[in-house]
């Protein structure tokens, strides 16, 4: 049975493995049969590249083939058996070492050639501490072997996951059946699973090797791409109907016609695009990517109306309170001109007023809901929900998503991302939706001059700078320390910013916004701010995405190196949205290169996909995107970033499967695959 494969090792009958290789085995991360043989190798060893003793330098790891002149264990502390030996390849001398293992002492032989292989010490006398070694005249086909170097541990060591794996491959490597199916597996070339899983662990040569990596490589990103894709069909082949409007709407124009700007060319053209497949009668499901202040919100918004005018109900979702509230501020007035009611539904709305604003979910009279995922509760009932919109993104996951759009009648979603990616990224994350983009900013905007501040000094000379700024009539926001979401913590971070503000800029009205208030408290700091009442707003994170107050221009941002790259150019983000210049300051001592490396970034660019890139770069896409949601940090032989190639690839070959299938994933062993990966990814 394929399935078994996913079950745990104990169920196996394995040659050495007891409790305590079992135990070490999870602790790196190998439960069942299928992360063992998963478990691949991190470097090999390739013996043909053999070093001499003579030539050994610096600290290296090698393999050396050397004679022991001389065995002993010598005493050096009671509790410390300690095994010494002397070998020599006639170029030169090195010291073996092992402790605790004193029965080499009796294993071992004087006189005998072995293969040594760890790392080597450059002392008084050149050593290798607890090398690895094989006798000479057992290795037959020494000229070509290539030994895999595994990541191992205290409980674990190299010998044993090698004599684990060995066992493994010998008994039951034939449960590997093929999970790509046969004709990609020869369009493609690919070598085949069992092939694969031999070469990769104990390759015969570098070409199988290689080999073996490009088919786990596909194999990867197939299994990931596959499950994404095969959603996206089931979504586009529900046909959407016709809208009986056809393109012309007078709501839109209405809206178009109080609007205070143009738009720019970018938003006019990812609108017509979503329009597009609107009128084709396909499922809309799209990614509007855009840079920060790029004017994501009003083409959102203009969709939403084209859909209430045809008599649906719309949704957008936001990931916090704030944002929500936001959205409907911005939106509220001017629809309620054209007739549309707008509610806000989030976790405070409670009791009466809660189950009345259900009730008139339920029978559609109101046309736009606002909220945060208290949306997505059950007891949330739409008439006939056509459209759901999705802010920024990546806080919500794969699962939230598709809850909410099944609240629907129509499948129709569209979500925008708060965090410009690479467009080969956005093609694996979000491999089941269309990426739209919104590559130009509004008119006008001017660039945020951004400096990386290190000494008190420049710091009082920031003070003076937004005492003046103020007077001017700007506002400023200050930014607390990224502290582990702990509330307390969190209201500790803000007081002492607040305090430090309050000596050296006694004369103007500062607001606090942390975690811990309620958010009808945050609510009021928020309006407040917007509404000119206060003059500075110190605040954690919580406004890191969204917010949008223009005359807000100066942006303080205290131990910057915290924060990761994508989070700080968001946080700048909140300035330069209107016509006067900005500024961010970002206050750091920190020597850390990296932080610094990162700190620079920002003072130099303000491209938003750039500072994506650098990002990835820096740290691991899981670690932007989250673990879970997208199963893309798991990947191991595909870099993200850089294999745009092979991603494209294993996309193409994908859609093609199933354009031919249509839609379904014929390959058992596939599917099993599937199922097994996006369980993973949906419980946790
Ligand atoms: P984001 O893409 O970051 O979500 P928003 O949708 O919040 O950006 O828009 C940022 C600001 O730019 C808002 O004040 C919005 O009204 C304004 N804006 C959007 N489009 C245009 C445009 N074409 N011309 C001028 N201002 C615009
Ligand atoms: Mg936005």
């Amino acid at each position: 049975m394929y399935k078994h494969i996913y079950k745990n090792l104990e169920t196996f009958n394995l040659k050495g493995l007891g409790e305590k290789t079992n135990k070490g085995l999870k602790k790196l991360g190998i439960n069942s049969l299928y992360d063992l043989l998963y478990y691949f190798p991190r470097a090999y060893d390739d013996r043909t590249n053999m070093k001499k003793i003579g030539e050994l330098r610096g600290e290296e790891y090698v393999v050396i083939k050397a004679k022991i002149m001389s065995l002993e264990s010598p005493q050096v502390r009671s509790g410390l058996k300690m095994v010494k030996a002397r070998a020599t390849d006639g170029t030169g001398v090195i010291e073996l070492v092992w402790f605790q293992m004193p029965y080499l002492k009796k294993t071992l032989k004087v006189g005998e050639e072995y293969i040594f292989i760890g790392n080597v010490k450059v002392g008084y006398i050149l050593q290798m501490v607890g090398a690895e070694y094989k006798l000479l005249k057992n290795q037959n086909n020494l000229g070509g072997e290539i030994l895999p170097i595994y990541s191992s541990s205290k409980e674990i060591t190299q010998n044993t996951i090698r004599r684990i794996l060995k066992e493994a491959i010998n008994n039951y490597l034939n449960i590997f059946q093929e999970n790509i199916p046969p004709e990609i597996i020869s369009e493609y070339k690919i070598m085949n699973r069992i092939k694969a899983l031999k070469s990769i662990h104990f390759p015969e040569n570098d070409k199988m090797l290689e080999e073996a990596k490009r088919r786990f490589g596909i194999e990867e990103l197939l299994v990931l791409e596959m499950g994404i894709l095969e959603k996206r069909f089931e979504v586009s082949s529900k046909n959407n109907g016709k809208y009986k409007l056809d393109g012309k709407s007078n709501l839109v124009k209405e809206f178009l016609k109080n609007l205070e700007f143009d738009l720019t060319r970018a938003q006019k053209r990812v609108i017509t695009e979503i329009h597009k497949c609107l009128n084709e009668g396909k499922v809309i499901n799209h990614l509007i990517q855009g840079d920060v202040g790029s004017g994501k919100t009003v083409v959102s918004t203009l969709l939403l109306l084209y859909m209430i005018e045809n008599g649906y109900q719309t949704v957008i979702m936001a990931p916090t309170e704030i944002l929500a509230t936001q959205h409907l501020f911005s939106i509220k007035k001017a629809f309620e001109k054209l007739g549309v009611n707008v509610e806000l539904l989030t976790g405070s709305v409670k009791g009466k007023k809660r189950e009345a604003m259900l009730e008139k979910i339920s029978n559609g009279e109101i046309n736009l809901v606002i909220g945060t995922h208290a949306l997505i509760e059950e007891n949330v009932v739409f008439l006939n929900l056509g459209l759901v919109v999705i802010d920024e993104q990546h806080r919500f996951g794969v699962v939230q998503r598709k809850l909410l759009r099944d609240k629907g009648i129509l499948s129709n979603l569209i979500v925008m991302s708060a965090t410009p990616i690479p467009r080969s990224l956005a093609l694996s994350i979000y491999g089941d939706l269309d990426v739209a983009i919104i590559d130009e900013l509004p008119p006008g905007r001017q660039p945020i001059k951004t400096k990386w501040l290190q000494s008190e000094e420049e710091k009082e000379k920031m003070y003076d700078f937004i005492d003046k700024k103020i007077k001017e009539g700007r506002q400023a926001y200050f930014v607390a320390p990224l502290i582990e979401e702990s509330e307390k913590l969190s209201i500790k971070s803000t007081s002492e910013i607040y305090e430090e503000i309050l000596q050296k800029l006694p004369k103007f009205r500062i607001g606090v916004l942390h975690g811990k208030m309620k958010s009808s408290e945050k609510d009021q700091v928020m309006k407040d701010f917007k509404d000119g009442e206060l003059d500075i707003l110190v605040s954690t994170l919580v406004i890191e995405v969204g917010v949008n107050i223009p005359n807000s221009t100066i942006m303080v941002i205290s131990d910057a190196e915290r924060f990761g790259l994508s989070t700080l150019h968001q946080l700048r983000g909140r300035v330069g949205r209107g016509e006067k210049q900005s500024y961010c300051f970002l206050l750091s001592k920190t020597r850390n290169e990296g932080s610094g490396i990162r700190l620079k970034i920002l003072e130099e660019t303000q491209d938003g996909f750039k500072i994506a890139e650098e990002d990835l770069k820096l740290r691991k896409p899981g670690e932007i995107f989250g673990t879970r949601q997208s199963g893309i940090s798991d990947l191991k032989f595909i870099d993200i970033v850089h294999d745009v190639k092979t991603i494209k690839l294993v996309k193409d070959i994908c859609t093609d499967y199933l354009l031919k299938t249509d839609g379904k994933i014929e390959n058992e062993f596939l599917r099993v695959d599937i199922e097994e990966k996006f369980k993973e990814s949906l419980t946790s």
